[in-house]
């Protein structure tokens, strides 16, 4: 039986009940300013359905306000012309001041998000040592020298410069990480960025904004605006002033993004959905990988880009697979995330909500077994978001379920014979993210890194993150690379100089008639 955890508890702390009831506004040039049409939109808490907070609707006029603000602090330098040293110890304080607040920044998550509050407490810091592995790189991004042809005529270098304003568009699934993913490599290479979180989860982003100015970051350098997609985050996408996108979220979206990006043609990159698979060879006992398979698909209520939402298992292990799998998802305590008991929260909106079950009901209409769950837990957590870890046998490849991303608390079981059938099966997706392998077979490993069609393979682990190792997508799970020197090559321009070792003379002069 899925249990409801025990209970949350009813105070909380004083800085987030101040920072919850003031008011909110949009975070431009360093200071807090009124959206032009003063319109708000409530924020949910996704545990009870209950309101939270009211943060202010940004428009095409306040995203002109931002940009132009962001533009200004570019085009004078205000950032650009700050020593590298001195950028990156803005971003180190900004990490301190993260780790400082992170009693306040974790409850706003998890009431906001939902997840469990070790989880958000977790993410503050993985966004701190996200930022300081990037101020570590503000003092080290520097160009070449090149050898050409006719060695001694001339010198030529490259210079990397920042690309100019950056929009960055979140996701709500980790509001804090995905916003500070977006930080650090732009901010580190010079760029100014404006921030627009996802409309269900914008708190942390605001109170991070505050903390912004007493890291150190001039006026303008980050914007931090609150408001919907298809208004503030489409007003973003098409502005002839803004010379790049990060986006982190749903593959549609994305598209919208590169249709609206074309009119100046931004820069794009694109963080999105996936339908990762988890590969399970058989010579790996049931027990070895059932919790991590779990962990895979369960973790912030398989809300996880990269959540393996597929296991696929060599066919001698199937049956006491699933039967286990099953049991111990059934285990997962689910509860509001300020309950120190609960292991999975719910879904961060009505909308999230009905999309999951809308799923479930797809998966029992097309055949797949319900093995636990597939319902929303009653009682107490009646009021939430919640539902049930859910884990369908029977599942066929070629079923919704096993196709399109869920982004829900839903594993689908699929057999297999042979390896190549394995790959065949992790790769028949349109999605590319992430996939994982366990098995004790090095060589079998190997070859399946080496075939998955996805920015990232996983063996005998799942779902690691570190700031040094990129992350990102093949196919239909976006383009572009976060995280590691890569990222910095999406948030910089290589410029070519070339300079004639004869001087503006008669040695580097070219005939009157070429
Ligand atoms: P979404 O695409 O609906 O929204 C994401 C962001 O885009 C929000 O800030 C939203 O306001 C904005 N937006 C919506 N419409 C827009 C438009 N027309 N123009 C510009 N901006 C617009 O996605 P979601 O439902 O919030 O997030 C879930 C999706 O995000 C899933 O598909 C998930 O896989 C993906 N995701 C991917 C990663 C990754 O790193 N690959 C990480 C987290 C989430």
């Amino acid at each position: 039986m899925t249990g409801p955890a025990a209970g949350a508890p009813t105070r909380l702390p004083e800085p987030v009940e101040r920072f919850l009831a003031r008011g909110h506004g949009l975070w431009i040039d360093g200071r807090w300013e009124t959206p032009a049409a003063a319109r708000t939109l409530p924020v949910l808490n996704p545990a009870d359905g209950s309101t939270l907070a009211h943060v202010a609707l940004a428009e095409a006029a306040d995203v002109d306000r931002a940009v132009a603000s962001s533009r200004r602090a570019f085009d004078e330098g205000t950032w650009t012309r700050v020593p590298p040293a001195e950028r990156s110890r803005c971003l180190e304080r900004l990490a301190d001041l993260l780790e400082e607040h992170e009693d306040t920044l974790a409850v706003l998550d998890t009431l906001d998000n939902g997840m469990p509050l070790a989880q958000s407490r977790g993410e503050v810091r993985s966004s701190a040592a996200h930022l300081r592995y990037y101020a570590g790189w503000a003092t080290k991004i520097h160009g070449e020298t090149i050898p050409v042809r006719e060695a001694g005529r001339f010198f030529v270098y490259t210079r990397r410069e920042p690309v100019g304003v950056v929009a960055a568009i979140t996701a709500w699934n980790f509001p804090l990480d995905n916003a500070t993913w977006k930080l650090g490599a732009p901010l580190a290479a010079g760029d100014c960025v404006i921030l627009k979180p996802a409309e269900e989860t914008p708190l942390s982003a605001l109170y991070l904004a505050q903390l912004s100015r007493e890291a150190g970051f001039p006026p303008g350098v980050l914007n931090v605006i609150t408001g919907l997609g298809e208004e503030a985050g489409a007003a973003l996408s098409e502005h002839p002033r803004v010379d790049k996108i990060a986006f982190t979220g749903s593959t549609e979206t994305g598209r919208k993004i590169v249709a609206a990006s074309a009119g100046n043609l931004k820069r794009v990159t694109l963080e999105l959905g996936g339908k990762s698979a988890v590969i399970l060879l058989d010579d790996v006992a049931v027990e070895e990988v059932a919790p991590s398979v779990l962990h895979g698909v369960f973790h912030n209520a398989g809300q996880v880009c990269s959540a393996l939402s597929r296991v696929l298992v060599q066919r001698r292990r199937y049956r006491p697979f699933t039967e286990r799998v099953a049991e111990l998802a059934s285990r997962i305590r689910v509860g509001p995330g300020l309950d120190p008991d609960t292991q999975m929260g719910p879904l961060v909106s009505e909308t999230q909500l009905h999309r999951v079950l809308g799923y479930i009901d797809a998966g029992r209409r097309e055949g797949a077994h319900v093995l636990c769950g597939g319902t929303r837990p009653g009682g107490p957590l009646g009021n939430g978001y919640f539902v049930a870890p859910t884990v369908f046998g029977q599942v066929d490849p070629g079923m919704r379920i096993a196709q399109e991303e869920i982004f829900g608390p839903v594993l689908g079981v699929v057999p297999f014979d042979t390896l190549d059938e394995a790959v065949a099966l992790a790769n028949a997706t349109p999605y590319g993210l992430a996939a994982g392998v366990w098995t004790h077979d090095l060589a079998a490993a190997h070859r399946l890194a080496a075939n998955l069609r996805s920015g990232t393979v996983w063996v005998n682990c799942d779902n690691e993150f570190d700031p040094a190792v990129p992350f990102g997508g093949y196919r239909q799970s976006g383009y572009g690379r976060e995280l590691g020197a890569h990222a910095l090559e999406a948030y910089t321009h290589v410029k070519s100089v070339w300079i004639s070792l004869a001087g503006p003379g008669e040695g580097s002069a070219r005939p009157a008639n070429p």
